[in-house]
């Protein structure tokens, strides 16, 4: 699903140089889970950036299926992001001024998917998620585990491959943290690949593997 080889990335800011990622070598198969941790500043973001084509590393090289996805120009990288790589974070990240149908739908229309096609498969999520009754709330009429629940849905809603998630427990309680925990391991089981990275162990050891990051390179 994923290889990478000696990424690196660093970030210029004036005089400074941060290198957030030094060297960083591994493969993610089809159908895995892994887990990412590391302390804070130690490149997982930057990582899951870069694996989800939202950002562009210093060097190195990525496969995506066999795709070199490094070389190719940024039209083309928007288009594998958006058809490919679902994404969920810890700041949950919908948009405000549409309902949870209409956040839902949103990966539906880009991709170009027909009304009725995109009206069934949101209502089957949302089903799948547990949200139905929720359909015509705006997010801040959620809590917070309702919200990471709808953008979960939005990730998985036009079957992506691969799932990248950066710290999707971190703003929830441990019960709603469950809850999205076994939500990503039935959708896992389901085939989809997973890399997640979090600073809980215990989802840590939901994941198959954990790679450990330490100061942008990986310790283990
Ligand atoms: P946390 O656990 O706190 O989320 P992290 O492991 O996700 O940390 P990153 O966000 O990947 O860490 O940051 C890695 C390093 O790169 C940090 O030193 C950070 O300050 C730096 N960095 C990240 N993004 C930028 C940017 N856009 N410009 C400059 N420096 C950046
Ligand atoms: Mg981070």
């Amino acid at each position: 699903m994923i290889k990478v080889e000696n990424l690196s990335k660093s970030f210029r800011t004036e005089e400074v140089e941060t290198i957030a990622l030094d060297n960083v070598t591994f493969n993610v198969e089809d159908g895995e889970f892994v887990a990412i941790m590391g302390p804070s500043g130690c490149g997982k973001s930057t990582l899951l950036n870069i694996l989800g084509l939202l950002d562009n590393p210093t060097s190195g090289q990525y496969w995506l299926d066999g795709q070199e996805v490094s070389l190719l120009k940024e039209k083309d990288r928007t288009g594998i992001r958006k058809g490919q790589i679902g994404f969920v974070f810890q700041s949950f990240n919908l948009i405000d001024e549409l309902n949870v149908e209409e956040n839902i739908e949103l990966p539906l229309t880009y991709l170009k998917v027909g009304k009725a096609e995109r009206k069934q498969k949101v209502q089957e999520v949302m089903k799948r998620m547990g949200i139905t009754h929720r359909a015509k709330h705006f997010p801040h009429q959620l809590s917070g585990g309702q919200q990471q629940r709808v953008a979960i849905a939005r990730a998985v809603v036009f079957g992506p491959k691969l799932i990248l998630a950066d710290e999707p427990t971190g703003n929830l309680d441990s019960k709603n943290g469950a809850e999205v925990m076994r939500l990503l391991t039935e959708l896992n089981q389901d085939g989809t690949a997973i890399v997640m990275v979090t600073h809980n162990e215990h989802d840590a050891q939901i994941a198959h593997r954990t790679i450990h990051l330490f100061d942008g390179k990986i310790v283990g």
